[in-house]
């Protein structure tokens, strides 16, 4: 949980962002905008590009990876239907951004989030440290296998786009787990799945949305 509160300077600039994301309706529920209102996204971007935090749109970070587009973090996390207390699993930490969103919506839960370039881990830990959140674990890893330590978990979100969902991690999906992930070549369906004692059913799934690939063992092929 955070306890440092968006400075003034941006405050403006982030109710405009919000009243984009409410209108084009990739904004709903109370609790994710109160989420977005109290993780400020300018904690997680690049000095160069501050004046841009609050743009509806992805941005550089390092490693030619992006800090995720507002309006796509703000629909994967409805998707989610995170509960207090829930043990999440995120593939790809990037910026820290949606970690710490993560984080904030799952209370007294917990967050453990892989991450490959070993650049982005330690940017994402500085990131988090300086809103002294403490309910998430930064791993550096290769997140196409998952995290297997510590699962199942009840909610998995990959952050990068892949061909397939990788098989691990339904394994480490818990009973009436959800997974949200892009799945797709150049352009990606966003898919939510449940894992139910029947099988995986499909809850959502909508075209349309373009990520940085998946890499890894089992990440994107070429
Ligand atoms: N949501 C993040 C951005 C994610 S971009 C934010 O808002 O900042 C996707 C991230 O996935 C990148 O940081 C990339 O390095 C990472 N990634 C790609 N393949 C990965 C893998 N196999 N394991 C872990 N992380 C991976």
């Amino acid at each position: 949980m955070t306890r440092k509160k968006v400075d003034k300077k941006y405050s403006s600039q982030l109710d405009d962002l919000i009243r984009i994301l409410k209108n084009t309706k990739f904004l709903t529920n109370n609790k994710v905008e109160s989420a977005f209102r109290n993780i400020p996204r300018h904690e997680f971007v690049m000095p160069s590009e501050l004046d841009r935090a609050y743009y509806n749109e992805p941005l550089p970070i390092m490693k030619g990876q992006t800090i995720s587009q507002p309006g796509v973090v703000s629909r994967m996390t409805e998707w989610l239907d995170i509960k207090n207390g829930q043990k999440i699993l995120e593939i790809g930490t990037g910026s820290g951004w949606q970690t710490a969103i993560l984080s904030y919506l799952v209370e007294n839960g917990i967050v453990y989030s892989v991450e490959i370039h070993p650049e982005l881990v330690n940017f994402a830990r500085e990131n988090l440290k300086k809103l002294e959140i403490d309910n998430v674990h930064v791993i550096l890893d290769d997140g196409s296998v998952g995290y297997p330590k510590t699962s199942p978990y009840d909610r998995i979100i990959i952050t990068a786009a892949c061909t397939e969902i990788p098989l691990p991690l339904f394994d480490q999906l818990g009973e009436n787990g959800l997974i949200i992930a892009p799945v797709g070549d150049s352009s990606q369906s966003l898919v939510v799945l449940k894992k139910t004692s029947e099988g995986i059913i499909e809850i959502k799934n909508q075209s349309n949305y373009v990520f940085v690939p998946l890499l890894g063992k089992f990440g994107k092929k070429g």
